[in-house]
């Protein structure tokens, strides 16, 4: 690791979301300070900043508890794949009879799914995962 000097910006807990004000932190959070990781999918050394925290709690009023585990880029990947899983599932909701037998969609779905497994420290979609393999199968 680097010695690269951590920076801080000032926390305004009175922007956080109705929930985060009810942690703890609340009453003694003044400031956010860069907070390293390593990304839990490709391992590269990554940091929270201080002004991403700030936006992200007070901006977009994430929870304070929420933890980072991705660097940027599998972050980025994880949205795409999640944005294709959904498109897939609202396919499946209007066109279910048609899609139970287009082997190529249902394979396309597993395929994400499997792949998103990847980037996420836990099964995201087991039970859907074996109507898949059930329907490809078939
Ligand atoms: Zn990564």
């Amino acid at each position: 690791m680097d010695e690269r000097v951590k920076s801080s910006v000032p926390a305004d807990p009175g922007h956080w979301s109705e929930k985060s004000k009810h942690s703890i932190s609340y009453h003694y959070k003044r400031e956010y300070t860069d907070i390293d990781y390593v990304c839990w999918r490709c391992k590269a050394p990554s940091v929270f900043t201080a002004e991403d925290q700030k936006y992200t709690f007070e901006v977009k009023k994430a929870s304070v508890d929420q933890r980072r585990i991705l660097c940027g880029a599998c972050w980025s990947e994880s949205n795409k794949i999640r944005a294709l899983l959904e498109n897939c599932e609202s396919e499946w909701v209007t066109s279910k009879k048609r899609l139970q037998r287009d082997s190529d969609f249902l394979k396309r779905w597993l395929e994400l799914l499997v792949q998103l497994e990847e980037y996420v420290p836990y099964k995201p979609d087991i039970a859907k995962k074996n109507m898949l393999k059930k329907l490809l199968s078939a």
